[in-house]
């Protein structure tokens, strides 16, 4: 497997209850470095464009509003596989499912507040991180 770039957020569930560096402790314990991050309050238009996929669903509205309730912090991690990869450090959306030792497991409220985000392909992450980040901003 080659070197990928994915794309995290760190949820406002998890700013608001300072979790950040106990979240970037999970991803660095797993071997992903951070080589971008910033702390932004996303915008109604900013939350509703990058969850767009899911206009049609009954949650769409209630989402946005979360996402955009407090500070998130967006990243760009690295490393071998990094997509998948960081899809296994955070654990099943739901975090009545997800594995134990997963970030959603050990700090996620709810289905919907699960304390963070990341790609779910390739091409997306490409997409996302873009959408974030000039490549001056990151730094590998
Ligand atoms: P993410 O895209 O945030 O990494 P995911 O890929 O695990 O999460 P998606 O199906 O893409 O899950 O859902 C996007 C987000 O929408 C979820 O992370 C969660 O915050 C919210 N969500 C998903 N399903 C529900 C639901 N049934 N009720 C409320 N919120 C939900
Ligand atoms: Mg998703």
């Amino acid at each position: 497997m080659a070197q990928q770039r994915t794309f995290s957020i760190i949820k406002p569930d998890a700013t608001r209850r300072n979790l950040t560096g106990a979240i970037n402790a999970k991803i660095e314990a797993s071997g992903l470095r951070i080589i971008a991050q910033k702390r932004i309050h996303m915008t109604e238009d900013q939350a509703g464009s990058f969850y767009a996929v899911h206009k049609e669903r009954p949650f769409y509205g209630e989402l946005v509003e979360f996402m955009t309730s407090g500070p998130v912090v967006v990243q760009v991690l690295e490393g071998e596989d990094a997509v998948a990869a960081y899809r296994g450090v955070m654990g099943a959306t739901n975090p009545a499912d997800a594995d134990e030792g997963t970030i959603r497991k050990e700090f996620a409220e709810s289905i919907e507040a699960n304390s963070v985000h990341g790609s779910d392909s390739l091409e997306n992450a490409e997409i996302e991180i873009k959408h974030f980040f000039t490549e001056d901003e990151i730094v590998g």
